[in-house]
């Protein structure tokens, strides 16, 4: 039977609201409590502020937890289109950005201990008809020669046997459950400078 559940909403605890009082005077008030509040909240109260993140909802409401939880490679753009409207230079920057961007939420998510789920388990963008498979290879010579970064087409018989699906080109990818992300940061606890 098909389930109508929101499967984030469904499978983790929502973060409950704090009980404390907000505080009447801090370093720095963040507005809002989603992966850009959190984040820029955690940094500041590990440097040693004092913060607080307040949130109308509950923490991680919005987009944060109503996202898809992949953690891919590149920006939204595609590497021809950046470069297009950035330039070499900056789109590679960007570029590096993003990978780095992996790298820090594997960080963030062992320092914390967030029982997300995380994992490097690949990222394979699947062409919806044969007309868009013929610019992948193009689009991945473009992306190593550009970026410095491999990517693998697939033909779709190597694609079927190793995915039991699609005709696509194969990347990186990491996934994570986007709620648990959020209740994980914001777990209540005393932050000290520099731990
Ligand atoms: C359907 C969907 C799928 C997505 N899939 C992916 C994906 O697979 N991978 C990926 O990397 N990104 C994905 N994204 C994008 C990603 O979720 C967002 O970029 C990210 O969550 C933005 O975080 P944020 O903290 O800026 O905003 P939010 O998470 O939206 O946080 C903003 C918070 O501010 C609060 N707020 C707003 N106004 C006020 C106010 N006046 N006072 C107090 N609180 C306020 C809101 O309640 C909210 O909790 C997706 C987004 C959507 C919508």
């Amino acid at each position: 039977m098909l389930s109508e559940k929101n499967f984030w909403n469904s499978t983790v605890e929502p973060a409950s609201r704090p009980d404390a009082a907000v505080p009447s005077r801090v370093d720095v008030a963040i507005v809002g409590g989603g992966y850009a509040g959190l984040s820029a909240a955690r940094v500041l109260a590990r440097s040693g502020a004092r913060v607080a993140v307040l949130e109308q909802e509950t923490v991680g409401w919005g987009a944060s937890s109503r996202n898809a939880g992949m953690v891919l490679t590149g920006m939204k753009l595609g590497p021809e289109a950046l470069v297009k409207k950035y330039g070499e230079a900056r789109a590679r920057r960007m570029f590096a950005f993003s990978l780095s961007a992996i790298d820090t939420v594997e960080r963030i998510v062992n320092e914390e201990q967030i029982a997300c789920g995380f994992a490097r388990s690949g990222h394979l963008e699947a062409a919806w008809k044969p007309a868009h498979f013929a610019g992948y290879a193009a689009a991945a010579e473009f992306m190593e020669k550009t970026f410095g970064h491999r990517v693998q087409v697939l033909e779709a018989s190597n694609c079927q046997s190793l995915t039991h699906a699609f005709t696509s080109t194969s990347r990186t990818v990491r996934r994570r459950y986007p709620r648990s992300t959020c209740v994980g940061k914001a777990r209540p606890r005393t932050t000290s400078p520099g731990s």
